[in-house]
């Protein structure tokens, strides 16, 4: 294992209580091999991106310091989604727990398996605002930090987040 990097990992749920799903998942985040959680942010109900007929989604976003290389860290992402019982169905369709890798240190990674910065970071109010909250002045490789990315979104898309814990 190398040096420690901090990450950031975006978490969703809309089925089988949410939020408890979210909050299982932090501690999972805090047990990666290699890694310590830093800072969660608030909980947030979202309504759903893509089918509109499903239930609201739990988000939030962890800052994570790991030791481990982004495939690893990706892998136990997976091995923590699939512990949760997410079966994957229709893209953007409901699941149990998401995790996705949203930043890793200054790393810019583009491959079959892994695109970092994640690609829907930079429109999606869902991630942006939980990350300004812990995060407002981190660097985002090729993007604006995350306040001012906040400050873009429309009052429409901010006005959907409700923060609930
Ligand atoms: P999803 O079903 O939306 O969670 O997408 C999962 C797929 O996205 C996996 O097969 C990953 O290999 C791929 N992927 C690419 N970049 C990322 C990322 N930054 N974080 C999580 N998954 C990613």
């Amino acid at each position: 294992m190398g040096v420690s990097v901090v990450t950031f990992i975006g978490i969703g749920s809309n089925l089988e209580d949410p939020k408890r799903q979210v909050l299982t998942a932090f501690g999972e985040l805090a047990a990666v091999p290699g890694s310590a959680v830093r800072a969660r942010s608030s909980l947030y109900r979202t309504p759903p991106m893509g089918p509109s007929e499903q239930p609201d989604y739990v988000n939030a976003v962890v800052e994570l310091i790991t030791r481990l290389p982004p495939h690893e860290l990706l892998v136990e992402l997976q091995r923590i989604e699939q512990a949760h019982g997410r079966i994957r169905g229709a893209r953007w369709g409901p699941r149990t727990l998401d995790l996705d890798l949203l930043i890793f240190g200054q790393e810019k990674i583009d491959n079959d398996t892994l695109q970092v910065p994640h690609p829907g970071l930079a429109q999606r109010a869902f991630v942006i605002v939980p990350l300004a909250e812990i995060a407002p002045h981190v660097e985002i490789p090729g993007l604006p930090n995350a306040a001012t990315l906040e400050k873009q979104l429309s009052t429409t898309a901010l006005s959907q987040l409700q923060r609930i814990l």
